[in-house]
C-alpha cells in the first residue's frame, strides 16, 4: 500500500494531473486508515516480520519474537486519533514529532527521538527529537556517533530487533554501550529500528519510559505508532528527495519540458523555460498544438522518433519566445512509452553564447584565410600521430587537386616530393625537437597533374612528444616555381655577364697590347720621317698622321684604363693626405698651365686623412686639365677641399665657358662632349672619374663656379 501511496506522488511527473494524484493519495490514506481500524477491532495487531520489527529485551525483559505473542491489552486510539496521526504523511516535521510527543505520552519517557543511519560507517543522526517539558535537549550521545560504539544496540537494529534496556545500570550485558549511555539515560531504554525496502535505515529510540511492564505486555501501541513514525519519516524523505529533484529540475540551466506525444500537449516544463520563453507553466500546459510547434518546434514528432529511434539530437534548432525572438537551441529529446501512453521529454540547452563564438571564429578564419589567399599561402596542419592532415583549399590547389579530393595525410603528400630531395625533407621533419621547433624547407613535388613545382614550406611544431619529439606540425606554403625560374634566368644572365666581362678583359689586353704597338710603332716612324723629309706637302701629311696617331695612342690607353676599371669590383685603399695628392697633380700639370698663362690657386691647408687608392690623382688629373683645356687663357682655376660632414670635398673650379644646367647631368656619361671646339679629349675622362668615385663609395658632381663665370668639378671622399 505505501509503495502504491509513494507511487502515487509521483503520477504528476508521469503526465497525471496533480489534483487526481492527491485525490488518489487521499483515498489511500483512507484506506490505511480502514485497515488499522480493522486491527484495532481485532484486538490482535499482525505486522509482517518484513515490515515491523521484533521486540527483544535484555535484562530484565527476554528476546521474544511479539509477531507470536498474543496479550488482551487494549489498543488505545479511536478513529480521528488514528487520522491525525497519519497526517505527517503529506510529509511536514510537525506531523513526525506530534508523533513522537504521542509516544512520549504513552511511554511517559523524557525524550523520544528519530536518527538516521548514514554513511558505509553507520553514523546515527538524529533527524527529529521530542523531549519531556524540563528535559535536557542537548545532551545526546548518540548523535553524530558511529554505530559501533553501541554494539549491543547496533547489533540488535542491524538485525531488525528492538532493544529494551530496562535498568540500564544493573545491564551488564551490554556493558560497553552502557558506559556511554549512563552518561544521558537514567533507567531505561528502547530501541526500535526503522526498514525500508528491506534495509534498517534509522531507529527511533524512548528514554527512560515510564513503561511498568515488559515490552511484551504491552507493545502495541508503541509498535502501532513506531511503525506509522517510520512511514512518516520515509514519506518525509522522499517529499525531501522529491521536491529536492523538482527545485533541481526547476533551477536547471537547460530547458526541460514533456510532452504527450499523442495529444501534443505538455506535460510539464521547467522554471527556466517557462523564464527564458515568458510563458508562464500554466500557459504552457494549455497551449494549443500549433504555437507549441511555433514555439519549441516539433520535436515530440513521430518521423523523428521513426528514423532516430528513443533519442536524438538536434544541434541547430530555436525556440521562439512570446515576444517572438529567437533562441538558438541544441536540443536533445527522449521518448519514453510508460503504462500504453507516449511521452517526449525534451532537455534544450542555449547556445546563443556558442553561436557567436562560433561566429566570431568563421569570421577569424575568413579573415586568416583572405589573408592567407592574398599571400597566396597554403595553410596545413599535420597531427604527426595520426598522421591527419588539415589544409586550405589553396594547399590542395597547389598539388593539383580540388579541396575535398586531396586524401587528408601526410603520407600522400610526402609521395609527391622529387626522389631528389624526399629524403632530405623527410629527415627535415624528423629531426625537428622542442630546441628547434621551426624549419623552413625549398623541395621539388610533382602534382596530380604531372606538373613539377617548387614549394616553399614552411612550419613549426607546436605540440610534442615526451621524448620532445613534434606530435604536432604547422605551417604554409607557398608556390615558388616562377621565382626559381627566374632565379635560374639571373643564373644564366650572371653567367653570361661573366663571360662577357671576361671577353672584356680579353679585349682590353688586346688594346692595350696589339694596339698600343703598332700604335707606337707608327707614332716612332712618322717621327723619324719628319726629321729626313724637306718637302712641306709631304710634312704637312706626316704631321697629321702623328697628330692622329696621338690621337688614336691617347684613345686606346684611355679606353684601356677605363675597361679595367669597369671590370673591377674593389681597390684596395690606404690612408692617404689628400692634400698631398692634390699638390702633387698640379704641380706635375704646371708645364699645362704655364703654356697657357693659367693661375693655379691652392686655396687649402692643412690634413685631410682620407683611405683611398692612387688612382684617385686620375681624377684630380683629369678634373685639372679639363679646368684648363674648356678655359681661357690668363684666367685663374681654383683649389678646394670642403668639410661635408663624414666625407671630404674636393672641388676644381675654372673661369672657363661653363656647362649649361641641361647638360650637366650627361657629363659624366661615356663619350659625352659637351663642347669639342678643337679641343683634345675622348670622352671617357669623366666617365672613368665617376667608377673610381664609384669604387671610393664616394660621389661626383659638376655646379656652376660660385664666384661667377665656370663650372666646378667635385668629388667626395670618405674621411678616415
Ligand atoms: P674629354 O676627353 O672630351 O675632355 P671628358 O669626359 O673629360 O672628355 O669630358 C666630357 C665633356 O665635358 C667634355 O667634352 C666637355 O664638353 C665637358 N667638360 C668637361 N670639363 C669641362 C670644363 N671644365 N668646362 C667645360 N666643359 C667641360
Amino acid at each position: 500500500m505505501f509503495v502504491i501511496f509513494i507511487f502515487s506522488t509521483l503520477l504528476p511527473y508521469i503526465g497525471i494531473s496533480s489534483n487526481t494524484a492527491l485525490m488518489i493519495q487521499l483515498i489511500l490514506i483512507f484506506c490505511v486508515c480502514i485497515f488499522v481500524i480493522y486491527l484495532s477491532v481485532n484486538y490482535s495487531l499482525t505486522f509482517s516480520k518484513t515490515s515491523v520489527p521484533v521486540i527483544s529485551g535484555i535484562s530484565l525483559s527476554q528476546a521474544k519474537d511479539t509477531s507470536n505473542h498474543s496479550s488482551n491489552h487494549s489498543f488505545r486510539y479511536e478513529l480521528p486519533e488514528i487520522t491525525s496521526l497519519l497526517s505527517p504523511l503529506s510529509g511536514r516535521e510537525a506531523g513526525i514529532i506530534n508523533i513522537l510527543s504521542q509516544i512520549g505520552e504513552l511511554t511517559g519517557c523524557t525524550r523520544c527521538s528519530v536518527y538516521e543511519l548514514q554513511g558505509t560507517v553507520k553514523i546515527a543522526k538524529r533527524k527529529y527529537f521530542w523531549v519531556k517539558n524540563g528535559a535536557d535537549v542537548r545532551k545526546d550521545v548518540l548523535h553524530n556517533s558511529l554505530m559501533k560504539s553501541f554494539p549491543w544496540i547496533f547489533s540488535s537494529i542491524n538485525s531488525k530487533k528492538s532493544v529494551y534496556m530496562k535498568d540500564i545500570l544493573t545491564a551488564k550485558e551490554a556493558i560497553s554501550d552502557l558506559k556511554l549511555l549512563q552518561t544521558q539515560v537514567n533507567n531505561s531504554l528502547i530501541a526500535i529500528p526503522m526498514i525500508d525496502d528491506g534495509d534498517v535505515f534509522g531507529f527511533i529510540t524512548v528514554e527512560d519510559s515510564q513503561m511498568t511492564g515488559s515490552l511484551e505486555e504491552e507493545p502495541y501501541d508503541l509498535i502501532f505508532l513506531s511503525e506509522i513514525l517510520r512511514l512518516a519519516v520515509v514519506q518525509k524523505q522522499f517529499i525531501d528527495d522529491l521536491s529536492l529533484f523538482k527545485n533541481l529540475v526547476n533551477r536547471s540551466n537547460d530547458y526541460i519540458i514533456v510532452v504527450d506525444r499523442n495529444s501534443s500537449k505538455v506535460l510539464d516544463v521547467n522554471e527556466t523555460l517557462c523564464t527564458q520563453i515568458e510563458y508562464s507553466r500554466t500557459e504552457f500546459m494549455a497551449m494549443e498544438p500549433d504555437l507549441l510547434m511555433d514555439t519549441v518546434g516539433n520535436f515530440w514528432n513521430g518521423a523523428f522518433f521513426e528514423t532516430c529511434g528513443s533519442h536524438y539530437l538536434d544541434v541547430d534548432s530555436s525556440f521562439r519566445t512570446k515576444t517572438g525572438k529567437r533562441i538558438p537551441v541544441e536540443i536533445n529529446v527522449t521518448f519514453i512509452e510508460h503504462d500504453d501512453s507516449q511521452y517526449v521529454l525534451a532537455v534544450a540547452r542555449n547556445i546563443t553564447e556558442r553561436k557567436e563564438r562560433d561566429l566570431i571564429l568563421q569570421k577569424t578564419r575568413d579573415r586568416v584565410e583572405l589573408a592567407l589567399n592574398g599571400a597566396d599561402l597554403g595553410m596545413w596542419d599535420w597531427d604527426v600521430v595520426t598522421d591527419e592532415l588539415v589544409f586550405n583549399s589553396r594547399w590542395a590547389e597547389m598539388l593539383g587537386y580540388q579541396a575535398a579530393s586531396l586524401p587528408p595525410n601526410f603520407k600522400t603528400i610526402v609521395e609527391m616530393i622529387h626522389e631528389q630531395e624526399k629524403e632530405r625533407v623527410i629527415s627535415v621533419l624528423r629531426g625537428i625537437r622542442q630546441s628547434s621547433p621551426s624549419f623552413e624547407e625549398e623541395f621539388r613535388v610533382t602534382t596530380r597533374n604531372n606538373e613539377s613545382k617548387w614549394l616553399l614550406v614552411r612550419g613549426k611544431a607546436t605540440e610534442f612528444d615526451d621524448e620532445g619529439k613534434a606530435s604536432r606540425l604547422t605551417g604554409t606554403a607557398m608556390d615558388i616555381t616562377q621565382r626559381k625560374l627566374s632565379e635560374d634566368h639571373l643564373k644564366q644572365y650572371a653567367d653570361k655577364l661573366q663571360r662577357s666581362n671576361e671577353m672584356k678583359e680579353l679585349f682590353t689586353d688586346i688594346l692595350r697590347h696589339d694596339l698600343l704597338n703598332p700604335a707606337g710603332n707608327i707614332k716612332g716612324f712618322t717621327e723619324l720621317l719628319l726629321e729626313i723629309e724637306n718637302n712641306e706637302q709631304k710634312r704637312s701629311m706626316l704631321e697629321r698622321i702623328q697628330k692622329n696617331d696621338d690621337k688614336l695612342i691617347d684613345m686606346i690607353d684611355t679606353a684601356a684604363k677605363f675597361a679595367k676599371l669597369e671590370s673591377q669590383d674593389e681597390l684596395e685603399f690606404s690612408i692617404m693626405d689628400l692634400g698631398i695628392l692634390l699638390r702633387n697633380v698640379t704641380e706635375s700639370l704646371r708645364p699645362m698651365t704655364e703654356s697657357r698663362k693659367m693661375n693655379t690657386v691652392i686655396r687649402f691647408s692643412g690634413t685631410y686623412r682620407s683611405a683611398v687608392n692612387t688612382i684617385v690623382e686620375e681624377v684630380f688629373a683629369n678634373f685639372f686639365t679639363n679646368a684648363v683645356k674648356y678655359s681661357y687663357e690668363n684666367t685663374s682655376i681654383f683649389i678646394d677641399i670642403f668639410d661635408d660632414g663624414g666625407m671630404w670635398k674636393v672641388a676644381v673650379t675654372d673661369q672657363g665657358e661653363g656647362i649649361s644646367d641641361a647638360d650637366k647631368p650627361y657629363v659624366f656619361d661615356r663619350f659625352k662632349r659637351v663642347t669639342k671646339k678643337g679641343v683634345k679629349g675622348t670622352g671617357l675622362g669623366l666617365a672613368i672619374v665617376k667608377r673610381i668615385a664609384e669604387l671610393h663609395s664616394g660621389d661626383v658632381g659638376v655646379e656652376n663656379n660660385p664666384d661667377g663665370k665656370g663650372s666646378r668639378f667635385w668629388i667626395s671622399l670618405k674621411k678616415a
